[in-house]
């Protein structure tokens, strides 16, 4: 397992590996388990029994919301209002509060998830009137690593938006996370700021 500096949370990013897997991750202490599908945290969730949280990491679809807030501790994927209204609206159903993650699109790519890094601060504004979700930082993916070095500037650029957003010191917005690194880039993910990272292939291999 990866060893990490103090302060730096693991999600291990299981997507794509059986429950068994993931409850031996967690037995070696992987504390937060990351998931990209509904579905496949069920299975995930029935074998490591409340061992580790849950983080859902995947694009939230909407009909698939109900479902989510019963399973996750923390979606890091809100990149609309419409959908942080879902998860609002789903998680009073069931008297919960839902921590979230405010996902940038920090490669400004068209095709990918997440909110443009200028629009990030009026999102989490909005997010912030919701009374049954609240925001806990930021997360990004950052456009397809070639060279390590070449994501710095994305993971820049979000934690940038990440200390503005925690400057303005909005009621019901706890900026504590930014997650952002992945098994190539973590290192440099971390130089840049992050505190969180959702690591897959690093921890169980290739897929
Ligand atoms: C798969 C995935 C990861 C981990 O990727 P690795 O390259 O296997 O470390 C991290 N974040 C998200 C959102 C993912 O889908």
């Amino acid at each position: 397992m990866a060893s990490l500096p103090a302060g730096v949370e693991l999600v291990l990013a299981a997507k794509g590996r059986r429950p068994e897997e993931v409850l031996e991750a967690v037995g070696a202490g992987g504390a937060i388990v990351g998931e990209n599908y509904v579905q496949e945290a069920e299975a995930v969730i029935g074998a490591i029994g409340g061992r580790a949280r849950m983080h859902f990491i995947g694009h939230l679809q909407r009909n698939k919301v109900k479902m989510a807030v019963g399973l996750f501790d923390m979606i890091q994927t809100v990149d609309s209002v419409t959908i942080a209204r879902e998860v609002d609206r789903r998680c009073a159903q069931i008297a919960k509060m839902m921590p979230v993650l405010v996902e940038v699109n920090s490669g400004r790519e068209p095709q990918k998830s997440g909110v443009l890094p200028e629009d990030t601060p009026a999102l989490v504004r909005e997010v912030s009137l919701l009374t049954h979700v609240r925001v806990m930082g930021l997360m990004t993916m950052g456009p397809p690593a070639t060279g390590v070095d070449d994501m710095r500037p994305y993971f820049a650029s979000t934690r940038q938006v990440f200390d503005a957003i925690a400057r303005a010191g909005l009621a019901n917005v706890e900026m504590r996370y930014l997650s952002m690194g992945m098994s190539d880039s973590y290192l440099v993910a971390i130089a840049e700021g992050a505190n969180m990272v959702r690591l897959g292939r690093e921890v169980f291999g290739d897929r």
